[in-house]
């Protein structure tokens, strides 16, 4: 159970999978793009995952219903701010958003960094009025690629400072192993971006080790089958790394066969940092991360203390300063 007198934060939520379902609605009747009969209703069954499924078959179009909205870059100013706006009306007291300009430009040739400066831009109205709720994450979408990958780090890179405080690699991490992205994460760690990136998702152990020991991360999505190898689970803790759990899309993804099969107790036992996040609550029937740590405790056996050490360890591995953790920690006093 979340202790409502910490901060509560997310650390691992996707743009692209926290758009509201009314907005597409309303984008899509607006500029005539084919959606799912049955309004609203037909949208939740298109795009909810109602059961588990490794199948991407069924899973892009799904994304696709939803990234086919970005028309151009009001849209995408729109969606970022209702994405994050949300965050904080989910009760969150900081929120890491992450996006990839290639993916929401790609249906409509939009330019990736229009695109990016249009997230930024909301991003920066959104902070003047709720200041160090939110900030951004830039994404390489790996299955593009390492050569467009290139490019969509040159929009990332630029906004670097502007909102954009982090750099992620999402994607097929079987078919695009870390190694082929050094270089990008060495640029990104050199314009002073923090690191973060999939791993241990869809493929096994050595993804891991692989992505700590070439990309150098300071945190890492999900890690799943790190907990196959207890080597590689030392070198995580080795190396400071905290995980970014997402069980309920682990779950629905097929990377763990059921919740009470999910590896979140042995990190913790291993003492390894973990934080839970909701990864993209548009397709988990709106999840929040208030049920991802109920989930925890229930189905998982996550003890009170072990779900404290996560809401601190959640902070403590935000991409912004120890004095700007500080002042959340503070905030948090003060509305408690
Ligand atoms: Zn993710």
């Amino acid at each position: 159970m979340i202790d409502t007198a910490l901060p509560l934060v997310d650390l691992h939520r996707h743009l692209e999978g926290s758009i509201r379902l009314e907005t597409v609605l309303e984008l899509s009747e607006k500029h005539e793009l084919p959606i799912p009969a049955g309004g609203l209703e037909g949208l939740q069954e298109a795009v909810w995952m109602s059961e588990p499924t490794s199948d991407i078959l069924k899973i892009m179009p799904k994304f696709d219903l939803l990234r086919q909205v970005y028309v151009d870059y009001e849209v995408c100013k729109q969606v970022a701010r209702e994405c994050i706006q949300d965050a904080i009306d989910e009760g969150l007291d900081y929120v890491e958003l992450r996006f990839s300009p290639f993916f929401m430009a790609e249906m409509h040739q939009l330019d990736p960094m229009g695109v990016t400066e249009a997230v930024c831009d909301a991003w920066q109205q959104i902070d003047k009025e709720f200041p160090l709720r939110s900030r951004l994450v830039g994404i390489l979408s790996r299955t593009y690629g390492p050569e467009i990958c290139l490019q969509e780090l040159i929009p990332v890179m630029a906004f670097a400072g502007k909102g954009l405080v982090g750099l992620d690699l999402a994607g097929d991490e079987a078919r695009w192993p870390a190694g082929l992205f050094k270089e990008h994460f060495e640029r990104a760690r050199n314009a002073g971006l923090r690191l973060t990136a999939h791993a241990g998702e869809f493929a096994g152990a050595d993804s891991v080790r692989e992505t700590i020991e070439i990309l150098k991360p300071d945190r890492i999505g999900h890690a799943v089958h790190a907990a196959d190898d207890p080597a590689v689970m030392a070198l995580i803790a080795d190396r400071g790394i905290t995980i970014e759990s997402c069980p309920t899309s682990n779950y629905f993804t097929c990377s763990v066969p059921s919740y009470e099969a999910h590896p979140l107790p042995v990190f913790l036992k291993n003492g390894l940092k973990v934080t839970l996040n909701a990864d993209d609550p548009t397709l988990f029937s709106g999840l929040s991360v208030w049920q991802e740590y109920e989930l925890a405790a229930e189905m998982m056996g996550v003890s009170q203390e072990e779900s404290k050490k996560m809401q601190l360890d959640g902070l403590e591995a935000a991409f912004i300063s120890a004095e700007q953790k500080a002042d959340i920690q503070k905030r948090k006093q003060i509305d408690f």
